[in-house]
């Protein structure tokens, strides 16, 4: 199944503690929500651009949960019916800016700066714990992360935030990033694999200033 453009995207802040850890940051006491515009989605093979705002953009490779079906105040249970599948994400994030700022809208939100792909991939809601990401620049393994080392579940994540705001067909969560996060340069190539889902590919170019 390809992989249409999200109405929205849910991204989840510090939910690896090892990662947490590596920023300085202490675990959340629930789940940290923040939003990505729909804008920044690129496809498998298009090319991130590093804006000239930012000095340290970096990578973060992420379980991507597609929502299939409208949801509001889902249980755990409900939210497991609701997910049309995974997909492999790229938070791609200008960490000084993320740093300097209170918000993280600048920081998660230009153009380019969140690849996902190359597929939707269902996948029974009872392997969602079983799942791996990995992230490699230029062939070098960079992150390696299991579901199971989550602060808050797959199945958490989406009930929690059904609770905001009403998750509709296509929507997007990114699950939160491991630890081993770094900066992209121009001329890298960045991947994120799930095994069984597949390897999200994308080559990276500095815009001009
Ligand atoms: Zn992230």
């Amino acid at each position: 199944m390809s992989v249409a453009r999200p109405g929205k995207i849910i991204g989840i802040g510090r939910n690896y503690r090892d990662h947490a850890a590596e920023l300085g940051n202490t675990v959340p006491a629930k789940p940290l929500l923040f939003l990505k515009p729909a804008s920044a989605v690129i496809a498998d093979g298009a090319t991130i651009v590093l804006p000239p705002e930012s000095r340290q953009v970096e990578f973060e490779g992420e379980i991507g949960v597609v929502i299939g079906r409208p949801i509001r105040r889902a249980t755990e249970e409900q939210a497991s019916g609701a997910i049309a599948g995974i997909t492999c994400v790229n938070d791609v994030t200008a960490r000084d800016l993320q740093r300097s700022e209170e918000q993280w809208t600048r920081a998660k939100g230009f153009d380019t700066f969140c690849p996902m792909g190359p597929r939707l991939v269902p996948v029974d809601p009872r392997r969602l714990a079983t799942l791996e990401v990995f992230c490699r620049v230029n062939g070098k393994e960079r992150q390696h992360g299991h579901a199971r080392d989550m602060v808050f579940t797959i199945l958490t994540l989406v009930s929690f935030a059904s609770h905001v705001m009403t998750l509709e067909p296509g929507d997007l969560i990114a699950t939160g990033t491991p630890a081993g996060v770094g900066p992209l340069a121009d001329g890298d190539v960045v991947e994120v694999e799930i095994p069984g889902v597949g390897i999200l590919r994308n080559p990276v170019v500095a815009e001009a200033r």
